[in-house]
């Protein structure tokens, strides 16, 4: 038999599709990877999935697994040459099981991330991992990314929620890792081995991951700071005073707010003008009243200490819902602004504002007028420090001739000062050759060996990642 009548003999002739409009799965969302699959395939099991890459691994096709098509990197995308299977994950949306007493969830790799927050808040827990992306995404690709997002200054990134995975591995085999165990060390961890490896290990099929108890209120502050370094110390002292209440600090550059305000003219600006704005998330086990007094109390000190020159507090969960509103449409008002140059960097918040110093200083002599749209998770050191084309210049000239030099300013910066070249969106096709370029020679050796360990006929998603 050909490779497409065993895959339609696997998941039926319904769901292996060829030809006719695949722009969904064959297009990235930043509208900047197309490539062309052999055919979409979209099975409904794990054991649809296991006969899918057996089948593949027989014929020695490529397989690129996607969930939800968000990632940012270009690595669920298949090439152009029509000849790699598109393993869409999408119909394994089941809740295998909510554990109240073990504080844990078992979904497969397709469930919506927002349906599996909203399936454990009617059981009144919490899944602690949240982005802007979060209507979209799966947690199988937040898983193969190692997503971060919001809330991991508390929580900790997708990794950590993780207790354990069900994969299929590159010879189609099924490794069932599901536990809820927070303790178990019989031998290599094979579950850290799949998380954050973009689908060129395995396929993930479901994750059981760790919940937590609802907060009994959760709050949301907008605060003003005239530096980067006055937001640093602002997060320091919020730690101090919140300790593990503190669940979210997001810092937006001036002129990120700016190009929100031009595209989404209609959402409220309480601060306007502020060089950085901070949003503050507090989420409390005490209850409303407390909480909010605390949260006031620290502002109100912060304003004394010259920290912060204004801020608010909101009233309501609508106010709550407009100000994260800001933040997360910084991104959507970029791409309506036009292409731009993305960079998810990490640092030791304590070098945070050097590095922007040093950075604008580099890019605005190479690029007189180029516009800097800095924004992210402080509280975890995670900037997404992005450069956008000088008004009136062609966004995607600007993106095709100058991100590699602009790329080389940034990362060297970056470097110096301890930081990382990919805090939480990973390597995929777009930052493959500068993991070549920047990891130790022994590190990509480890990663070779593991590549050809677990995945000898280089099948799974080559060319991204390694
Ligand atoms: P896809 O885009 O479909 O795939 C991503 C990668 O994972 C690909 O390499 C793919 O091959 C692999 N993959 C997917 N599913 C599987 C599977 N089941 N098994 C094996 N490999 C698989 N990311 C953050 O970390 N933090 C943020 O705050 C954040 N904010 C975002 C905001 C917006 C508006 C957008 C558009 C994206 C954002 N992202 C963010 C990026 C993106 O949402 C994440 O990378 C997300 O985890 C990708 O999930 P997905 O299901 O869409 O995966
Ligand atoms: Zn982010």
């Amino acid at each position: 038999m050909n490779l497409l009548d065993e895959l339609r003999a696997a998941v039926g002739a319904a769901q292996v599709l060829e030809g006719g409009d695949l722009e969904a799965w064959e297009l990235d969302q930043r509208r900047r990877w197309r490539g062309r699959a052999l055919a979409v395939v979209r099975p409904a099991s794990t054991a649809e999935v296991a006969a899918i890459v057996r089948a593949c691994a027989a014929h020695r096709c490529a397989i690129v697994p996607q969930g939800g098509n968000t990632g940012l990197v270009g690595g669920g995308i298949p090439d152009a040459s029509g000849s790699q299977i598109l393993l869409s994950l999408q119909r394994l949306n089941r809740v295998r099981d909510i554990d109240t007493a073990n504080l844990t969830l078992t979904a497969e790799a397709g469930c919506i991330l927002q349906h599996l927050q909203q399936a454990v808040a009617a059981q009144g827990l919490l899944l602690p991992l949240s982005l802007a992306a979060e209507g979209s995404c799966t947690i199988g690709g937040n898983l193969a990314t190692n997503a971060g997002g919001t809330q991991v200054l508390r929580w900790g990134n997708a990794r950590r929620l993780c207790l354990g995975l069900e994969v299929v591995t590159a010879q189609g085999e099924v490794w069932d890792g599901l536990t809820g165990l927070r303790k178990d060390n019989t031998g290599y961890d094979l579950r850290d081995l799949y998380i954050g490896s973009e689908g060129t290990l395995g396929v993930i099929t479901a994750a059981t991951l760790e919940l937590a108890p609802q907060p009994a209120a959760t709050l949301t502050a907008l605060a003003a700071c005239a530096t980067l370094a006055d937001a640093v110390r602002l997060l320091e002292g919020t730690r101090a005073r919140l300790a593990s209440a503190l669940t979210g600090f997001e810092a937006m550059g001036r002129p990120a707010l700016d190009l929100v305000a031009r595209h989404y003219p209609d959402l409220p600006r309480p601060l306007p003008g502020a060089p950085w704005t901070v949003l503050i998330e507090q989420s409390d086990p005490e209850g409303e009243a407390p909480a909010r007094a605390r949260l006031e109390a620290l502002l109100a000190d912060a304003i004394d200490a010259g920290l912060v020159a204004d801020a608010v507090v909101a009233e309501s969960l609508a106010q709550s819902r407009a100000l994260w509103r800001l933040r997360e449409s910084i991104p959507l008002a970029q791409a309506l602004e036009g292409a731009n140059i993305k960079h998810d960097i990490a640092l030791p918040v304590s070098a945070l504002a050097e590095f922007v110093a040093a950075a604008d200083a580099d890019l605005q002599r190479l690029i007189p007028g180029v516009r800097l749209i800095n924004f992210g998770h402080l509280g975890d050191g995670n900037l997404h420090y992005n450069v956008q084309a000088p008004v009136g210049s062609d966004a995607r000239q600007f993106l095709a001739e100058r991100e590699a030099e602009v790329n080389a300013v940034v990362y060297d910066r970056v470097a110096s000062l301890g930081g990382t070249f990919s805090a939480e969106h990973g390597i995929g096709a777009l930052k493959r050759d500068e993991l070549a370029a920047r990891k130790s020679p022994v590190a990509l050796a480890l990663m070779r060996a593991i590549k050809s360990a677990l995945d000898p006929a280089g099948l799974m998603n080559p060319g991204r990642v390694l």
